[in-house]
């Protein structure tokens, strides 16, 4: 047997009588997401053990919205005040922060764009971002600079401009669907999307990015399956950071898209005190592996304003990648991710 037991995630005391019908409901977990300081206040009230700065939270500056979900929340140790969950999740006044070389748009995904809402950077490959709503928001996000603001969400008649845009650009061969999150699409309008996209002859491959598989996995129904699955051959890449993130419950998510024949990938964010250690990189990567899901790429964390207290050192990330690789065993070459460091408007670099 496995040393990795995936456990099912126990409620926060705050939602101990929530039926648990009502606890695996995607959508009773959008609506009662943690999204202003009084709901801080009122867990704090519930739970002795919690312990949270609430000026702290308070002094954030806001044009990053915050939000979790309850059964992210959950995760959170909670008398641990450097718990990894905790510091990916809760905002900070750290993240007013910014220093010189930080920038809105690091990897100038903006200027990029052929049309709104496209990124067109590799020849063979085009992001779409089509929603900037997501279950969490990650403190650390790359795109911050729109995620959250649902006014930068983009309208249907932008989506069919940047759908004729693929279909008159015979390169294009893999099409990425991102946002925020493409899972916070309605069922029917993620359909709609995947129906456009897989009737344009050249493209080949469709790829998913979601971190609902770590912050919400109840958002993986059957039904989200049963429309997913028509539009093979898809690749559905996700975001876990720590091994925390991998409960029964995420792995159940994880499973149940293997099964209807999806890959599922994962990216992973060197994050300072979360997941910079050689051990937590390992554990991550079993139990990575023992989901079903095949380990990417791990990125340094980018040039983002606000996100200094995230940020590692390269020269450090490589040592560490280093001894992972020198001190264990892996099952197969490719179960280490590629280390990778994106660059002003540049473009990813591997480094290991
Ligand atoms: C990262 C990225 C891709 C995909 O790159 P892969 O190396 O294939 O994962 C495509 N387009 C943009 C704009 C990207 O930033
Ligand atoms: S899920 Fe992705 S896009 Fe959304 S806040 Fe987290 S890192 Fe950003």
């Amino acid at each position: 047997m496995s040393k990795y037991e995936f456990r099912p995630t126990r409620p926060h005391p705050a939602w101990i009588e929530t039926p648990q019908e009502q606890w695996e409901s995607w959508t009773w977990q959008l609506q009662n997401r943690i999204t202003k300081l009084d709901d801080f206040k009122r867990i704090s009230q519930v739970d002795s053990q919690f312990q949270v700065d609430l000026e702290d939270i308070a002094r954030t500056q806001t044009d990053f919205d915050f939000a979790i979900t309850p059964y992210y929340f959950s995760l959170i140790e909670m008398a641990n005040s450097n718990c990894p969950i905790r510091k990916q999740a809760i905002p900070s006044s750290l993240e007013n922060k910014k220093l010189d070389f930080e920038l809105i748009d690091f990897p100038k995904e903006e200027s990029m764009m052929p049309v709104p809402g496209l990124t067109h950077r590799y020849p063979d490959r085009a992001m779409l971002y089509t929603t900037h709503h997501c279950a969490v928001y990650c403190r650390f996000c790359t795109r911050k600079r729109k995620v959250s603001d649902a006014s930068t969400a983009l309208r249907s008649q932008q989506i069919s401009q940047a759908v004729d845009y693929i279909r008159s650009t015979k390169q294009i061969r893999e099409v990425i669907l991102s946002g925020g999150d493409i899972f916070s699409l309605s069922n029917d309008a993620l359909g709609e999307l995947l129906d456009k996209v897989r009737s344009i002859e050249h493209v080949e491959i469709i790829r998913l990015g979601t971190r609902n598989l770590v912050t919400l996995p109840f958002r993986v129904t059957d039904q989200l399956v049963s429309i997913v699955k028509q539009f093979h051959p898809i690749y559905v890449h996700t975001h876990f950071n720590h091994p925390v993130e991998c409960s029964l419950e995420a792995q159940q998510a994880c499973l149940k898209l293997r099964r209807a024949g999806i890959q599922v990938n994962n990216h992973t964010v060197m994050l300072k005190g979360i997941n910079d250690k050689v051990e937590t990189l390992r554990e991550l990567n079993q139990r990575l592996l023992l989901m079903g899901v095949q380990p990417y790429y791990i990125y340094h964390c980018d040039l983002t304003y606000g996100t200094s207290h995230f940020r590692t050192k390269i020269s450090d990330d490589l040592g560490i990648l280093r001894s992972l690789r020198e001190k264990f065993d892996w099952s197969k070459d490719s179960s280490l991710p590629h280390y990778m460091v994106d660059t002003p408007g540049g473009g990813k670099i591997e480094l290991f």
